[in-house]
């Protein structure tokens, strides 16, 4: 069964009878005018389109959950809807933590992951009564310990482990092969459970982590992940007598971002998982674990788009036709930090027959600042609303105030309404924590 995340645009994308896109019942030129631009706009259907999927998807294995990776797309009001949906929060960051407590979310069911999370981070986890931590490495493993014991608790983690599993996608976001800087390698594992064992006694080893990367297209490489897990499991159940019973898969389904992009669908990737479960639980004689997902992208990239206004143009003699936007590399980071390529569309005259090649250029000081090159659209004049698909992953969260342009705003759109869930920034809350010493005065 196809699935949101195989659709370049959100599910309840449509033209309407003024020939403008609408998205969530709400006219995008409608949107422009009463937001403003840059503006991020999510589609809820196809949230809980794809949320419902994963569930679906996975309801011949019970014994999981699913968290949502937020560094995708964090924010109070998404952290209300996945727990509406009953997902669980992957956390990396003392921000993502403070974010998800203070939209009142349920700790325990939330995870913390990340390579170098640092004394306070790790102190706030504990305080704020996170579910699990994935351990990444030797420091850290010393360092919870001696925050645990002097907090007089005992934490719960899991050991993130490097697989050694290549995946094809942008050597950036590949993180399960041997030479990264994620987790412990699978040499290291004994000697940190001896010293879980040994001297870390406030810490409880109960699963194994991995995240093999993000943008994936194959299942295969989820099959070889699980059979890599399993085998452990086995060996460290044989070496240090300890069952482990927990197991985070991590996340990273693909999205489509433009038709070269062949995504698979949840329901792939889910029967993969659950047929690689059965078969090494078989195998390596040991008791289903309780199994974690953390998928990000493909939760929240299909749902969000960001508008913008189209201001100058140029045209370079013999070359290229550049047109500026009023957002750039500093609200979509993707296109200059990974080439990134989207599916764009003009949001008031989508279906214009006269077409042209052009360049979409961001508006800050850096030659990089590209959102799309050499794309064909129809021919765009000042003021038009340029829409680009596949924005709700790492867009808002990888964004800056480079130049400093505002960040701008989100509106979460259903069924004909729109409601703000991120303020546009104000020039105030710009300067807000610049400080000018009194001998510069
Ligand atoms: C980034 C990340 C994810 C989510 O990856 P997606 O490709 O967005 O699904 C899940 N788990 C961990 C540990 C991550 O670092």
């Amino acid at each position: 069964m196809k699935t949101a995340n195989q659709d370049i645009k959100p599910i309840s994308r449509k033209i309407n009878e003024q020939g403008n896109i609408e998205i969530g019942g709400c006219d995008l030129v409608d949107l422009a005018n009463e937001y403003g631009t840059p503006l991020y706009v999510f589609d809820e259907a196809t949230i809980r389109s794809i949320t419902n999927s994963y569930k679906d998807a996975f309801k011949e294995y019970q014994n999981m959950r699913m968290m949502f990776a937020s560094k995708a797309f964090m924010t109070k009001a998404i952290c209300k809807i996945m727990e509406q949906e009953g997902f669980g929060l992957d956390l990396c960051s003392g921000g993502e933590i403070y974010t998800a407590h203070s939209a009142g979310f349920d700790m325990s069911k939330t995870m913390f992951n990340g390579n170098n999370k640092t004394y306070e981070e790790l102190s706030m986890a504990i305080e704020y009564g996170i579910g699990t931590i994935s351990v990444d490495n030797f420091f850290e493993l010393a360092l919870l310990n001696s925050i645990a014991e002097s907090n007089n608790k005992n934490i719960r983690i899991l050991l993130r482990i490097t697989p050694g599993i290549e995946c094809h996608t942008h050597e950036y976001i590949q993180t399960g092969h041997l030479d990264s800087k994620f987790g412990f390698d699978l040499t290291q594992i004994d000697e940190a459970i001896e010293l879980i064992k040994e001297e870390y006694k406030n810490l409880e080893l109960i699963g194994l982590h991995a995240h093999i990367g993000s943008q994936i297209f194959e299942k295969q490489v989820y099959f070889d992940e699980v059979s890599v897990l399993f085998k452990e499991m086995r060996r460290i159940k044989d070496t240090h007598g300890i069952e482990l019973t927990e197991v985070n898969l991590g996340g990273g389904l693909g999205i489509k971002y433009t038709q070269n992009d062949k995504p698979i669908s949840v329901y792939e990737i889910a029967q993969t998982i659950i047929d690689a479960i059965k078969l090494n639980t078989k195998k390596y004689e040991l008791k289903e674990p309780f199994v974690f997902i953390e998928p990000g992208r493909s939760i929240v990239g299909t749902a969000g788009v960001t508008i913008y206004t189209a201001g100058s143009s140029k045209q370079v003699p013999d070359g290229r036709r550049y047109q500026a936007v009023d957002g750039g590399m500093s609200d979509n980071a993707r296109p200059s930090l990974y080439q990134a390529e989207y599916t764009v569309e003009v949001a008031n005259k989508p279906n214009e027959t006269e077409t042209e090649k052009i360049t979409i250029a961001g508006k800050h000081c850096e030659s990089g600042d590209i959102l799309a090159k050499d794309i064909t659209l129809p021919i765009i004049e000042e003021g038009d609303v340029i829409c680009f698909y596949n924005t709700g992953a790492y867009g808002y969260s990888m964004s800056s105030n480079y130049n400093r342009v505002l960040k701008a705003a989100a509106v979460l759109v259903n069924n004909g309404k729109s409601d703000i869930i991120i303020n546009r920034q104000t020039y105030e809350q710009l300067c807000e924590s610049d400080v000018i010493p009194d001998r510069l005065n």
